[in-house]
């Protein structure tokens, strides 16, 4: 059973957003009271889009090979890929924040950092709900030029962040907030007998075993991080 500090532990933004609020509720009511309701009204919104978008990404994880992506939308897609990611994200519904998860499965399986940023960035400013919005309130010249003009930003922007920021530097792998420090291990076999599937000895010293279910093994890792002797296992959320 985990204790009150353990749950607060892997909770940590939660509980201290549970705490503002709490604190508000005693220093100003009426800011915690609106609060509150602002935070309903977003709630709502999350149960009613996330479950869509959880599927979306195990269609993305499960049933479209990397390959696909790859070539669709990969480091060598070059200018096609541009405009697939421009068409993807403008045919979005949904808030931004709905993209993300999706943008981390899409990397996952090879899409390249310059057509994720176009796929967030399209999802953001030029879909086409918002498209047509725009002509309803600001007319169709106005939408025409301001859609010509963020293309072009938003394609430099996705060239430019490309060769800065690559893959590695991004924290899409559970798996590198799992590792053991080598020169802590003593070799004592407590991890690799706890959980077998996640650790193996390689001669005196254990090594994790990649493993895209990380999170299936949650409470048993934090655990055996507990438990390892050196504290040699370095296991983040
Ligand atoms: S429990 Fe810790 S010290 Fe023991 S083998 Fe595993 S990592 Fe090494």
């Amino acid at each position: 059973m985990m204790n009150a500090t353990s749950i607060i532990k892997r909770n940590k933004l939660l509980s201290f957003v549970i705490l503002v609020y709490i604190s508000l509720l005693i220093v100003r009511p009426d800011i915690a009271t609106t609060a509150l309701g602002n935070s309903g009204y977003y709630f709502k919104e999350m149960i009613m889009v996330l479950p869509v978008i959880f599927l979306l990404t195990v269609v993305i994880e499960a049933w479209i090979p990397k390959e696909v992506i790859m070539k669709g939308i990969g480091k060598k897609s070059g200018f096609k890929g541009y405009l697939l990611t421009l068409a993807l994200g403008s045919v979005s519904a949904g808030p931004i924040y709905a993209a993300f998860p999706i943008a981390k499965a899409l990397l996952k399986k090879g899409a390249s950092i310059s057509n994720v940023v176009i796929i967030l960035s399209a999802w953001a400013v030029v879909k086409v709900p918002m498209l047509a919005n725009e002509v309803k309130f600001l007319g169709m010249e106005f939408m025409v030029t301001r859609w010509i003009l963020t293309v072009l930003a938003i394609f430099v922007m996705a060239f430019v962040i490309g060769k800065f920021i690559k893959e590695g530097e991004l924290s899409t792998d559970e798996s590198k907030a799992f590792k053991i420090v080598s020169e802590a291990c003593i070799g004592c076999h407590i991890c690799v007998k706890a959980i077998p599937e996640l650790f193996e000895m390689k001669g005196t010293k254990a090594v994790t075993i990649a493993s895209d279910k990380l999170h299936s093994y949650h409470d048993r890792l934090l655990h055996v991080t507990e438990k390892c002797p050196s504290k040699a296992i370095v296991y983040e959320q």
